[in-house]
């Protein structure tokens, strides 16, 4: 998940093309297609997250984190209309290294949804590649996804959301969607950055308070080993790893967030029999990845590594920086193709890498 973007959205930016606008005449006109050849880079990797159910009707903390298949479905059909070439992580590399081929896209999911189970039909019918990055602890249950726990509880009525951290009290009204979504984002910026105890207290507490069991079902929201092994085996889905428990890296040491991104490899590459060559930062934006990030990923060994942020991908990003255009909500083609052309430029400058070694935080958090 790309809490990242909170307080603001934790998923893409969904912003109606109107009618009449610029944005409306560049697509309706095929202006995009120049803007491509100009500023498009040598390809595209696009971050999805869950795929939404046609009869999913409830309230969401993040919409952009859900996509309708048939969207998926239209989002392949348009990258091949546009003259994209769907591959896999590993393929996009060998065209980056070689520095020719038709433009490249990879579809990407992050986090290990159960719901990303329903890709299956999809990518066998129209032949389409994939890739999920799957947080490991998600999978094994010891790590409950807190951000779909909050949203279940604020889904379920309700006032105020009381959340008790560290010692801090804090209330938000939630008797309309807009305060529910008000309170869900703010309530996500405390827990991102929370110690992981201190999340799980205040995770525990909320589920006391509302007698719902959040964490102790957070598994059934998630792929199991058994669904990853038939994906991968598909030959469509590649799977890349997401840490053990999807921490904002920048708080955390140095040995910490070595360990969480080792130790998320190795729990997907023991139980999926196969290397794990691509990684994908958590949250994976400004904020959370920075050059010592970077260096850690590299000295891990993976062969490539993606951010969640950036627009498309050109010979002269790191490897291990990926940018990714972000889709989700009530994003349409449209948006995809504007952001294909790369005008939409990232309003953080991609981080630069430097040495291994170098300290993941100014201030990390104490080792618990
Ligand atoms: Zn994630």
């Amino acid at each position: 998940m790309e809490i990242g973007q909170i307080p603001k959205t934790n998923g893409p930016v969904s912003t109606e093309i109107k009618t009449g606008g610029w944005r409306h005449w560049i697509t309706a006109l095929g202006l995009d297609r120049g803007l491509r050849c100009w500023l498009g880079g040598c390809g595209a990797i696009v971050m999805l997250h869950r795929v939404k159910a046609d009869h999913d009707t409830d309230w969401h903390g993040d919409p952009g984190l859900f996509t309708p298949l048939h969207q998926i479905a239209a989002i392949i059909e348009t990258l091949r209309a546009e003259g994209y070439d769907l591959v896999n992580m590993d393929v996009a590399l060998q065209r980056l290294a070689l520095r020719r081929g038709p433009r490249f896209a990879v579809l990407t999911f992050d986090d290990g949804y159960r719901d990303n189970y329903e890709l299956l039909a999809l990518l066998q019918r129209l032949q389409a590649p994939a890739t999920i990055y799957v947080t490991s602890g998600f999978i094994d249950g010891i790590m409950p996804d807190w951000w779909s726990a909050l949203e279940r509880i604020l889904n379920q009525g309700g006032t105020a959301l009381r959340l008790c951290l560290a010692g801090q009290h804090h209330c938000w009204p939630t008797a309309d969607p807009a305060a529910r979504t008000h309170a869900y984002r703010q309530a996500c910026s405390l827990l991102r950055v929370a110690t992981p105890a201190a999340r799980l207290d205040a995770l525990r507490a909320l589920e006391q308070d509302h007698a719902l069991p959040i964490l102790s079902d957070s598994g059934q929201r998630m792929l199991s080993w058994a669904m990853l092994r038939e994906l991968q085996a598909s030959g469509l889905i590649e799977v890349g790893a997401h840490t053990v428990s999807h921490p904002d890296l920048s708080t955390l040491s140095v040995i910490e967030a070595q360990t969480e991104i080792r130790q998320g490899r190795e729990r997907l590459e023991a139980e999926l029999r196969s290397p794990v060559r691509h990684f994908a930062y958590p949250y994976g934006d400004a904020q959370s990845v920075s050059g010592p990030a970077i260096a850690l990923a590299r000295a891990a060994g993976f062969a490539s590594a993606v951010l969640s942020y950036g627009g498309p991908v050109s010979t002269r990003h790191d490897v291990l920086a990926l940018p990714r255009i972000p889709f989700g909500g009530a994003d349409t083609v449209q948006h995809l193709r504007l952001r294909l052309t790369g005008l939409r430029r990232a309003r953080n400058p991609l981080p630069a890498s430097v040495d291994p070694g170098a300290r993941i935080a100014s201030n990390p958090l104490p080792t618990p």
